[in-house]
């Protein structure tokens, strides 16, 4: 007998157990589309150049590996800060903002939980449907009971702006949003500046708490300003309390580097102050102080005019080669007839692209790996049509060409 024979075993997480299995795959064609990073023209990892000066720069001034402050680089958090919110807004409440350096934008989250949780107890959290699977173990796993709202219709293939208005209108005040900022994980679908505005105003008027998952800020258009629209129109023009959970992940490429930072827009001065302490406490007991490098590295880069604007063409070079892979997908499908209407691929914007395909289409084109069927392959596992519908909506194929 064991201490532990009450443990249970709990499957693999299906992207990284795709990615596994795609690493084991000797077909020299393969293509990889399960996770969301980035590749260059040759399927490589890309360093983004603006980061790879700025760790040069790091690098040639010395670097050492003290610990960081518990609530992280200063310089980072408020260099992140200025950077959500824009110089103008972000000098008019500086001083009503709390931050804090997290693990990336899982650990943004996490760390807002946290807190909302020391503040507001257990109140529902409203996740959109379908989403980044993460959401639902990061806030059910604090104990909040979460319940999904229907975000994407797969009739028109876009946002089911209704229903989002429908769940607004009907939530429980002092319930808790989960907002994508932009390059809506994993459909693509957007909300439009108009429907932005709406979504705001029914969130005050019902007292609901926006939280922000920012993880592709600048990666989805090119331009970080246009992407950060939402949380400005909230803390800003709609004078919103609201949390945002930023991640460098992506838009910087400094994925396994853990590179986030949770922002908290208050009211008060005096409510920035207390939360921030809170932060503190609360990234203490858990990480006692975040890595070092990587917020180092942003830091570095967000605090030189120079490697920002390098930084910008960067994101320019990855949101234009991504919509120029999504046209290119777009026009192969309609050259080979491929039954049925593709546009809803060229609507969506960012990283993921959302076939539309039924669960049955799913099914069949799945392939067990390393026979020579043409097709997709997707898990050998049995899987009930919940964790099919997943796969497809998080793209978790595995192409053989
Ligand atoms: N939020 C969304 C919607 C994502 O797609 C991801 C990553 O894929 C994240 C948050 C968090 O990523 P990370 O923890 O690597 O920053």
């Amino acid at each position: 007998s064991s201490w532990f024979d009450q443990a249970r075993f709990i499957p693999p997480d299906a992207i990284f157990a795709l990615t596994a299995k795609y690493v084991a795959d000797s077909f020299p064609q393969k293509v990889n589309l399960g996770q969301g990073t980035y590749r260059d023209a040759n399927g490589q990892p890309w360093v983004l150049p603006s980061v790879n000066k700025a760790r040069e720069q790091l690098l040639a001034n010395g670097l050492n590996h003290e610990y960081l402050p518990i609530l992280g680089l200063a310089d980072f958090r408020n260099a992140t800060a200025k950077l959500v919110l824009g110089s103008d807004l972000y000098s008019q409440r500086q001083s009503q903002v709390a931050t804090c350096q997290s693990l990336s934008g899982t650990g943004s989250l996490h760390l807002a939980g946290l807190l909302l949780r020391a503040c507001h107890g257990q109140p529902k959290v409203y996740i959109p449907s379908p989403t980044w699977s993460n959401h639902h173990q990061v806030f059910g796993s604090l104990g909040f009971p979460c319940e999904t709202f229907k975000y994407y219709d797969p009739e028109t293939r876009d946002l089911d702006v209704e229903s989002y208005y429908s769940m607004l209108d009907n939530a429980e005040p002092n319930s808790i949003v989960i907002i994508h900022a932009c390059a809506h994980n994993p459909t693509g679908c957007d909300p439009s500046k108009e429907q932005w505005k709406e979504i705001a105003r029914r969130m005050k008027e019902r007292q609901l708490f926006p939280l922000f998952d920012s993880a592709y800020l600048g990666f989805n258009s090119g331009n970080l300003d246009e992407d950060a629209y939402p949380i400005r129109l909230f803390i800003g023009e709609m004078e919103m309390e609201a949390g945002v959970c930023v991640s460098f992940a992506k838009n910087m490429g400094l994925y396994g580097e853990r590179v986030g930072c949770f922002l908290l827009a208050t009211h008060t001065g005096q409510a920035a102050t207390n939360t921030q302490s809170m932060l503190e406490m609360l990234q203490r007991s858990e990480v006692s102080n975040p890595p070092g490098f990587g917020a180092k590295i942003a830091s570095q880069l967000l605090g030189s005019e120079e490697l920002k604007q390098m930084w910008y063409a960067d994101m320019v070079t990855m949101s234009d080669r991504i919509r120029s892979m999504r046209k290119a997908l777009y026009e192969n499908l309609l050259a080979l007839e491929t039954p049925g209407s593709w546009d809803h691929l060229i609507r969506q914007s960012g990283m993921f692209g959302f076939l539309g395909l039924s669960p049955e289409v799913v099914v069949k084109l799945r392939v067990t790996p390393n026979t020579m069927s043409p097709a997709i392959s997707i898990s050998e596992e049995p899987m009930d049509i919940d964790t099919i519908k997943w796969c497809e909506h998080t793209e978790m194929l595995h192409i053989r060409r």
